[in-house]
């Protein structure tokens, strides 16, 4: 399949006879998706200003077939799309290779007798069936029918049109994507994971009954993907109400919260409408928090644009902004109905943000999934470049360690705490070094208490040196830097952890190579003398 940039999908492409129901099911399916409908037909006619029986009698097969052929050049430039062929079309090369580079081919598939019963009711002119209907489609049929069966997918066309509307767009969605479960209780959801997946928004927040949305994202986003999503959301049913945020972590504020709810009252919203948090982590913490307190919680959809957003945030119904006095102070959980991790995304993402995502996945490596790290050791320099695949597997398989951890342990009484390895620290550097990234502050936190393992008699050396050299690779920073604040400053910033019991500093401690251990007491003194041997000047 060729690959159109932004716009990896493939379209759907309708074959087969004459009253196999192409058109019908077409426009079922494009509606399901939210995609642009085409039919070939309808398009020739549209372009000659003539129809199909006008052009044969007057001019015609030959005329009938230049003019579809440059009906379907003209349809397969419509990306993604759902397009309905004439019965015909497979018999030139030309518009064979054009559909096929395009998408993928739906044959639906039905006997003479049922077509024939089908064309005498649809008042539809057929001007290659007239004089003998019986005959003259049998013998298209038997001609036409060895090209129809090399089909990406073959359909018993005698279905109902909205059955096979649903089964192809089940067959799509497996075919595109990958589906992590999260099974947490009240309620599971899926994360799809795939290039592309973006554009299957429409269907999916239709698909459970949502006809209003409020898409969350920052101003450049939304002209990057913003309009896009809202055309596919409007196309499946589902009106779009945009809002939209300055970018960075300062947005992540009960203000701006308020500033949301308000678009969100002004524009009329209801229970029943979602909201779409279309960027980082900052705007799925931003609108997961909205979207768990408005009218306390509406159905909530991530479309995380970050590494870090696809791998982490996104995933797990944590919410939350931010407090002058500690970072995600004010929250909730509240899970999404669904997650929509779409790599393709990841391209214009600047390398420094890249990194930064690069950051959790290390994390996930170090202390829940050692095939995550080998993964990272050994796909680095693809991941960095951007390679698609590596991308994809990458967050397919943080998403499900991060789905296994949550799916034990919502409300983080225990197990979940593992994700938090390196996060106490990292957050009181976040806090008191603004201009480093989550993941900068994160890679440190991970030296620092790492360094504290070590001391305790935890963990061997080399896996702190396996740690160190990953990062390092990655281009994430391994110390603090010389500007950082004094230790006890950083000390006292992680007492405000949410994490810190009873004054006592606890962290998660690596024990092996993806393997940490949770709530570990931690004597501060030790952590002093960690966030010093970690300082740059060292
Ligand atoms: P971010 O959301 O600020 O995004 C980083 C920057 O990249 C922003 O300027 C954004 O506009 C831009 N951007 C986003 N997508 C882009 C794209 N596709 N192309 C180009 N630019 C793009 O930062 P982040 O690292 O994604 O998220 C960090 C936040 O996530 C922190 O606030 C952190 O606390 C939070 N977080 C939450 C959880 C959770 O479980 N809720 C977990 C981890 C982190
Ligand atoms: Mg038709």
């Amino acid at each position: 399949m060729t690959a159109v940039k932004g716009h990896l999908l493939p379209s759907v492409i309708l074959v087969g006879m004459p009253g196999s129901g192409k058109t019908h099911v077409g426009r079922l399916l494009a509606g399901r998706l939210g995609w642009t409908f085409v039919d070939t037909d309808a398009l020739v006619e549209q372009r000659t200003g003539r129809s199909i029986q006008e052009i044969f009698s007057a001019q015609g097969e030959e005329a009938f077939r230049t003019a579809e052929r440059a009906a379907v050049r003209e349809a397969v430039r419509v990306r993604p799309a759902v397009i309905a062929t004439g019965g015909g079309v497979l018999a030139e090369r030309r518009n064979r290779e054009a559909l096929r580079n395009s998408g993928m081919l739906v044959y639906l598939r039905a006997d003479p007798p049922i077509l024939l019963d089908r064309i005498s009711r649809d008042g539809v002119a057929r001007p290659l069936l007239a004089g003998d209907p019986e005959g003259r489609l049998r013998a298209l049929l038997a001609a036409r029918a060895p090209l129809y069966e090399q089909a990406d997918v073959i359909m018993d066309a005698t279905r109902p049109p909205d059955e096979l509307a649903n089964a192809l767009w089940e067959d799509l969605l497996g075919r595109c994507c990958a589906r992590v479960p999260v099974d947490h209780s009240p309620r599971g959801y899926p994360v799809y994971i795939g290039a592309g997946v973006l554009d299957l928004v429409g269907g999916i927040v239709a698909g459970q009954g949502i006809r209003r949305a409020t898409v969350l994202t920052h101003p450049r986003l939304w002209r990057r993907l913003g309009e896009r999503v809202a055309q596919r959301l409007r196309g499946a049913g589902v009106e779009p109400v945009r809002v939209t945020v300055p970018p960075g972590e300062r947005s992540k504020a009960l203000a701006l919260a308020a500033r949301v709810v308000d678009r969100m009252a002004e524009a009329g919203m209801d229970r029943g409408d979602a909201v779409v948090a279309l960027g980082g982590g900052v705007i799925g913490d931003l609108g997961g928090f909205v979207a768990g307190v408005y009218m306390r919680g509406v159905p909530l959809f991530h479309l995380p644009t970050t590494l870090l957003a696809q791998v982490d945030s996104a995933i797990g119904g944590k919410a939350a902004v931010n407090h002058p006095r500690a970072k995600n102070l004010i929250g909730v959980f509240h899970l999404p109905r669904a997650v929509l991790a779409d790599v393709e995304v990841l391209r214009t993402l600047p390398l420094r943000e890249l990194r930064s995502g690069l950051a959790e996945v290390i994390k996930y490596g170090m202390s829940v999934d050692a095939g995550i790290l080998t993964f990272v050791e050994a796909r680095l320099e693809a991941l960095l470049a951007g390679d698609r695949e590596a991308l994809e597997e990458c967050v397919r398989r943080c998403a499900a360690a991060k789905a296994r951890v949550v799916s034990q342990d919502l409300y983080e009484a225990g197990e979940r705490q593992i994700l938090n390895y390196g996060h106490t620290v990292g957050h009181a550097l976040e806090r008191r070094w603004p201009e480093a990234t989550h993941g900068e502050a994160v890679a440190v936190g991970m030296m620092v208490e790492a360094w504290v393992a070590l001391r305790l008699g935890l963990v061997r050396e080399e896996v702190m040196w396996r740690q160190e050299a990953i990062l390092r690779r990655a281009g994430l920073p391994v110390h603090l830097p010389p500007a950082a604040p004094p230790g006890d400053e950083l000390l006292q910033t992680m007492r405000l952890d949410k994490k810190v019991r009873r004054g006592e500093i606890r962290l998660t401690l690596l024990k092996d190579v993806g393997m940490g251990l949770v709530d570990q007491a931690v004597p501060e003194a030790l952590l002093l003398e960690g966030l010093q041997a970690c300082r740059a000047s060292w």
